[in-house]
């Protein structure tokens, strides 16, 4: 009696068991992934701002401190769109997701870098194009349906210098590498992608004033990923992203832990 009890039990949870696994979604194994990346520049006020202003747009006050209090804390204040920051598709198009409302499936995806620094380095004002994608397919196979691409274009080693980071010109325009519009579009629509990008402060070049890029992705739900950092550490192919933005109620965007969890 205890026996087949002990059975019927046994079955149960191996068919609940089997159930699971048939529904479970698609997780990244943390035992397959060497090493996690860090593509995070620290938030300070130091870091290059989109205004090109002296004054910081992040401050940071010390409310709480050890010797007085007991307890250190400090109160902050910052722009959304400042430090490596995600852009969520209500920062251009109405209606669309804010950055509390993205869903967290799309925060955890396939990683596709785009090494453009031999470009960029001759070209500031390089558009990626489809040629560079054909370029990446040619090596590593078609970019992942439902994943991230990010631009490598080594514009990171100018972020401690908002002079050279924003690099305006005698036009009084930045001059930085960004996505193409044509790219773009065939990215999300025949790859599929959910997220892009940049180690630049912009997915659209730094000379743009329509910024065609932000307009289309917003609308097509796509969020970007800008001054991020430390994309020479990872590999073109086979990384997983994890993107983890502040979940802002009603944010436009707002800044970003961005890892990546590399073979
Ligand atoms: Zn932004």
């Amino acid at each position: 009696m205890i026996k087949w009890k002990t059975f019927a039990i046994g079955c149960s949870l191996a068919l609940a068991l089997l159930l699971i696994a048939q529904h479970k979604p698609s997780m990244p194994d943390p035992n397959v992934y060497r090493a996690v990346i860090d593509l995070t520049h620290n938030v300070n006020n130091h870091s290059p701002n989109w205004e090109g202003s002296e004054q910081s747009p992040f401050q940071a006050k010390e409310l709480g401190n050890i010797e007085r209090d007991g307890y250190y804390s400090r109160v902050f204040t910052t722009e959304e769109h400042y430090g490596t920051h995600l852009d969520a598709p209500a920062h251009f198009a109405k209606g669309m997701w804010t950055v509390d409302q993205i869903p967290v499936e799309r925060l955890v995806r396939p990683l596709v870098v785009l090494d453009v620094r031999s470009k960029a380095r001759s070209n500031p004002d390089y558009e990626i194009g489809v040629q560079d994608i054909a370029d990446w397919e040619s090596a590593h196979g078609e970019i992942p349906t439902g994943g991230v691409v990010m631009a490598y274009t080594g514009w990171d080693e100018r972020w401690n210098s908002q002079k050279e980071f924003r690099n305006v010109g005698s036009d009084h325009l930045s001059h930085y590498p960004g996505f193409s519009l044509e790219a773009v579009k065939f990215l999300v629509k025949t790859r599929s992608v959910v997220g892009l990008g940049i180690d630049t402060m912009s997915v659209d070049i730094g000379a743009s004033t329509t910024f065609p890029v932000h307009l289309f992705t917003s609308n097509q739900s796509v969020y970007h990923l800008e001054n991020v950092a430390n994309l020479g550490l990872v590999p073109p192919s086979g990384a997983m992203v994890v993107v983890a933005p502040i979940k802002l109620e009603g944010g436009s965007g707002g800044p970003a832990r961005v890892m990546a969890l590399v073979k």
